[in-house]
């Protein structure tokens, strides 16, 4: 392989790239960022080479990785385009599944994880669809207020993880606008995911 540039660049063929070292270091051991070519050797071998040095912006400059050494496109504050958040909520609760003929029909527990997406046009203003901090106290107040350290057999005849997720859908969607889904997950792998009316 290779150890330098060859002279001729029109040799070169491959991705242009911002080098890293085997230890994912920008610019090898602490050096400068340097460019890098992917080409192949007389022997049909190949390799990277360092090709030029290249100053990256300041801002990239900043972060660990990720960015390439192109500029960043400036933001469109303007722009109302449709985005998706999802706020995650857990808790506990208690349930018996009085129809299921197994160890799930006795009094037992989960942590329960709850995903909450909401979705809706960026405000030109604000820069948000929605409040983070107003969808956490609605959330709380109208949620989990009902179910956390409760008996789910006291909201639900058979608290099912898809009859809760239905139940928190009706529960909240009367107070979040551009609901479109909730996930809930009853076991660490295991989740359902209801999109009620008024979904997109
Ligand atoms: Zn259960």
């Amino acid at each position: 392989m290779a150890t330098s540039a060859p002279e001729d660049s029109r040799q070169l063929s491959g991705e242009l790239c911002i080098g890293f070292d085997d230890h994912g270091r920008r610019g090898g051991h602490g050096g400068p960022p340097f460019l890098k070519r992917t080409c192949t050797d007389d022997l049909g071998k190949t390799g990277l080479h360092q090709v030029a040095e290249v100053p990256l912006p300041q801002r990239a400059a900043r972060c660990c990785s990720g960015y390439n050494d192109a500029e960043m496109p400036a933001i469109d504050y303007k722009d109302r385009r449709r985005m998706r958040l999802d706020v995650e909520f857990q808790f506990a609760a208690a349930h018996r599944l009085p129809r299921y003929d197994g160890p799930c029909s006795r009094l037992h527990g989960h942590n329960y994880k709850v995903f909450i997406a909401l979705e809706g046009e960026v405000d030109p203003a604000s820069g948000m669809i929605a409040d983070f901090g107003v969808i956490k106290a609605k959330v709380q107040e109208h949620l989990l207020a009902r179910v956390d350290h409760r008996d789910l057999n006291d909201v639900l005849e058979n608290p099912t993880a898809e009859n809760i997720a239905r139940w928190i859908w009706e529960v909240l969607q009367p107070h979040l606008p551009g609901l479109v889904e909730v996930r809930l997950y009853e076991i660490p792998d295991s989740c359902v995911t209801y999109r009620g009316q008024g979904a997109r």
